[in-house]
């Protein structure tokens, strides 16, 4: 499922481009746009959803497989070793922008915490 004017989707049929790093038949991802970290990359469902609290009990499968695939992305940017973060910001107060869903997986340089 799609939806006509979502960017993310968009770019996941490349309406729209970017830098892709890894595709499968579930999942999307490509370098964030403005990145803020060596590695910046966003890991999206093809699947339009909007946010996190739009997940269904019979999406488990789909979640685990996309911090999956955001590990085996920090694998081959050689980040695992020295570390990573990634992030998924849910509605307004966490600063949500795009409204489909997606995990920054950051990476590359010492990050901080706590987050803002
Ligand atoms: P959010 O604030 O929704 O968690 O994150 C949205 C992210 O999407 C931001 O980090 C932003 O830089 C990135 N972004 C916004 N528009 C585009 C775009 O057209 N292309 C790419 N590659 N990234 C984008
Ligand atoms: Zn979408």
């Amino acid at each position: 499922m799609t939806q006509k004017s979502c960017l993310f989707c968009k770019i996941v049929k490349r309406e729209i481009a970017a830098k892709t790093v890894y595709e499968d038949e579930r999942v999307f991802a490509f370098e964030d746009i403005k990145p803020e970290a060596p590695v910046h990359i966003l890991v999206i469902p093809k699947r339009h959803i909007e946010k996190i609290s739009d997940l269904r009990d019979n999406d488990v499968e789909l979640t685990g497989h996309l911090i999956l695939a955001a590990k085996k992305i920090a694998e081959d940017k050689g980040i695992a070793n020295s570390g990573y973060r990634i992030v998924m910001n849910c509605n307004r107060d966490a600063g949500q922008e795009v409204f489909h869903m997606h995990i920054h997986l950051l990476g590359g340089r010492k990050l901080t915490w706590p987050p803002g």
